[in-house]
């Protein structure tokens, strides 16, 4: 009965995780259309939308349908109706209000019924999505089918107490015996606070002096509370289905070990009498949680104990970490069914190539983990390689999946070492799917690092954390200062001032590096507005932002709110490399010309094709990389490429910007040879934005670079 139960409690948590991931994917798809500013109510977005959504409720078990509610929560998208159907609205609007207390990375449970044109009875899990700066961008909802799910229960005989599945208002979802069980009123109180710390259970009494036995068990993890109640008096007749109980409603709730002991402890002081029976029960239970149903290996917290009573005996050699590689996806695609054939037949295969000395454990979602005692730990990782490549059969049909492992030696600490067996997998993977790899502590660090360096850098987006200072461009011809650079800087308040240089390009592989005007709080051009009408701003952009179509209307509009003109703008394209010849970039460049404004290329000469470039892009300036600049006095082939790149440019009626000058000999040098302007430390770092107008206010009293060595130009730093 317990390991039925179990199994029936594991395939409703695999189908709410699996539910769970789609709504993910479906928020996470309404903040792309936030960013790339596409609306989604257009007819092309809906009908596309759509199409996911049907795609994904073929392959979630018990789900009726997907929905997509707008910013104002409004139903605009059903896989299941083409057309929305008008249904009067709740006006407590009780999914929207969940959807605008829930955090994105959370779901919520809301039910039941729902609208009524869906004719089933049914409950509804969602998630809401918010852009980076908080703003409620819609949400994402699945309606679950009540019978469809209660099917998994429906051996469990309640013996007259009641279980109930509700969302943590309390609010029943399904129940048994019968959905219309509520939780008391005079056991709310209590059942709130036990919910909040996770479940429990207690004795409380109701207003007419009857005492009830209710266990909650909830997890942070599942919007699901399951809530037991029983009258105290059946308790002792039928313990052991009260325990059955119990157990279901903790399983389920994935807070297995730790609130199912203290149950389990106090159900043994209740019970004193029945010791023996009681001592035998829980053994099976106590076995049960350490069991993984699936695979009838290990958990993790049946591995960690194992680990632990072995450790005075032996110590591992190594731990292994073993992916299925694309776990999610294949049981998104096959079933439940299917998945969980995979995981029985992988971990047949894991027992038999360990061999009996070894500890095998299933950890969730498709990933084992062997604690290995005496073979070679390589030689053992490789044939788990190919044994479990090897196709598996599966319901007349060959299937065929890869597995990656991460391997580590370090078994002094035993959670050190599964997160370190975890992070090797994770390269062995990055590194093409079916590889092995060992944790290496400087590679992994340097993962570690970036990971976290990007978890803080999401939360600086739009914040003061991250702002521009702003570098002078000199006019040659004038001795007069023509524009600023805006450079992006980001003060994060456990690293203090982190170099663009790191973290733009970790920003961009996230797919976090925003249009600038959105990942600072105050743009470059609000702060150009300020300025005197004859300087310009230079303002960083990566060629991928080319690819966007709404990128010249976006600059219309902050040129109109800022008041700049568009001449006064100049757009630098970065990592040319990747510019493509395609119409779309073209386009957008032509767009932004005709508003008025100037392009340059950056890092000339460091890219690939930037020659070619010149002849199929419509630039208006180029800027000499500053490595060219800095060898140009020493290093003939330097100074040859600066000259040629400046006949070039007078062929082409280019602009040319000499980037990083340092010194007063090469601003002489450029000077001669007709460069138009001139950018570099000798003129002056970048400033913070406070700082512009009085830079301006001396330089035009003294309209040349003072500083000519290294020394000088800090004093003067410092001086301003
Ligand atoms: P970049 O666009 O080539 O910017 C010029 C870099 O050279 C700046 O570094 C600037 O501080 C530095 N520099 C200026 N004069 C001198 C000099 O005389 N000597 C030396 N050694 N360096 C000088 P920074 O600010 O560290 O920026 C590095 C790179 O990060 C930029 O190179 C650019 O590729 C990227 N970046 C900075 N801000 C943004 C931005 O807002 N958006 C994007 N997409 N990229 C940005
Ligand atoms: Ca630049
Ligand atoms: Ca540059």
């Amino acid at each position: 009965m317990v390991a039925m139960l179990a199994g029936s409690a594991a395939s409703i948590d695999r189908a709410l995780q699996a539910t769970e991931a789609a709504l993910a994917a479906n928020a996470q798809r309404l903040v792309a259309l936030d960013l790339l500013q596409q609306d989604l109510h257009s007819p092309a977005v809906i009908v596309d939308f759509r199409e996911t959504l049907i795609r994904q409720t073929a392959t979630l078990s018990s789900v009726i349908s997907l929905s997509i509610l707008d910013s104002q929560g409004h139903w605009t998208i059903s896989s299941r109706f083409r057309i929305i159907p008008v249904i009067p609205a709740n006006p407590r609007r009780p999914i929207w209000n969940a959807a605008l207390h829930t955090p994105p990375s959370r779901s919520f449970v809301f039910g039941p019924g729902a609208p009524s044109a869906i004719d089933m009875k049914s409950f509804g899990v969602g998630r809401s999505a918010r852009a980076a700066d908080g703003r409620i961008l819609g949400g994402a909802l699945a309606f679950l089918s009540t019978d469809d799910i209660k099917r998994s229960f429906q051996a469990i005989d309640t013996e007259g107490g009641t279980v109930i599945a509700s969302n943590p208002d309390g609010e029943t979802l399904f129940a048994l015996p019968s959905d219309t069980a509520r939780i008391p009123a005079w056991a709310r109180t209590r059942w709130n606070e036990e919910r909040s710390e996770g479940g429990n259970s207690f004795e409380i009494s109701d207003p007419e002096g009857h005492g009830w036995l209710v266990a909650v068990a909830a997890s942070r993890d599942s919007p699901l509370v399951f809530t037991s109640i029983k009258s105290v008096d059946s308790v002792f007749e039928s313990r052991r289905q009260f325990a059955t109980t119990v157990f279901l409603s903790t399983a389920i709730a994935l807070i297995a070990t730790v609130t199912l002991f203290a149950l389990w402890v106090r159900q043994q002081c209740l019970t004193h009498r029945k010791t023996l029976i009681a001592a035998a029960a829980r053994e099976r239970l106590i076995s049960n949680l350490s069991l993984d149903p699936s695979t009838k290996l290990y958990n993790r917290a049946g591995l960690e104990k194992q680990l632990v009573q072995r450790d005075s005996v032996a110590r591992p050699r190594a731990l292994l970490m073993i992916g299925i590689d694309r776990f999610q996806e294949i049981a998104h695609a096959l079933g439940n069914s299917t998945a969980d054939q995979i995981l029985s037949e992988v971990a047949s295969r894991l027992g038999e190539s360990a061999g009996p000395r070894c500890l095998a454990a299933h950890l969730g979602a498709g990933e084992f983990c062997v604690a290995q005692y005496d073979e070679d730990p390589e030689y053992l990782a490789r044939k788990l390689l190919w044994t479990l490549s090897q196709p598996h059969r599966s319901t007349g049909r060959d299937l065929l999946f890869g597995v990656s492992v991460g391997i580590s030696g370090g078994v002094q600490d035993l959670q050190a070492a599964q997160q370190e067996a975890s992070a090797a997998m994770v390269r062995a993977r990055a590194a093409g799917l079916g590889n092995l790899r060992w944790f290496d502590p400087a590679l992994d660090r340097q993962i570690q690092d970036s990971m976290l360096i990007e978890q803080e850098l999401r939360a600086a987006i739009g914040t003061d954390a991250l702002y521009m200072d702003y570098q002078p461009i000199l006019a040659l011809e004038t001795n007069r200062i023509a524009g600023f650079e805006a450079l992006m800087r980001w003060k994060s308040a456990s690293r203090g001032v982190v170099p663009p240089d790191v973290f733009i390009p970790i920003a961009e592989s996230a797919g976090i590096l925003l249009p600038v005007a959105r990942m600072v709080r105050r743009s470059p051009l609000q702060a150009a507005a300020a300025w005197p009408q004859d300087i310009f701003v230079s303002i960083n952009c990566p060629a991928y932002e080319f690819k966007d179509s709404s990128l010249p209307q976006r600059i219309r509009d902050q040129l109109r709110t800022t008041g700049v003109s568009a001449e006064r703008c100049c757009i630098e394209v970065t990592e040319s490399a990747l510019l493509e010849n395609d119409e779309i970039v073209l386009g957008v460049m032509r767009e932004l010309k005709d508003i008025g404004i100037r392009l340059a290329l950056d890092d000339f000469g460091t890219g690939h094709a930037s020659l070619s470039y010149l002849r199929t892009f419509p630039f208006d300036r180029i800027k000499i990389d500053r490595s060219f600049i800095q060898g140009m006095n020493s290093d003939t082939t330097a100074a040859a490429i600066v000259n040629a790149t400046l006949t070039l440019s007078r062929h082409m009626r280019l602009e040319v910007i000499a980037e990083g000058v340092e010194t007063h000999e090469q601003l002489q040098r450029l000077k001669e040879l007709g460069c138009d302007y001139a950018q570099g430390y000798l003129i002056s770092r970048p400033l913070g934005e406070k700082d512009i107008q009085t830079f301006l206010g001396d330089f035009s009293a003294e309209p040349r670079p003072v500083a000519d060595t290294p020394d000088e130009m800090k004093l003067v730093a410092l001086q301003r």
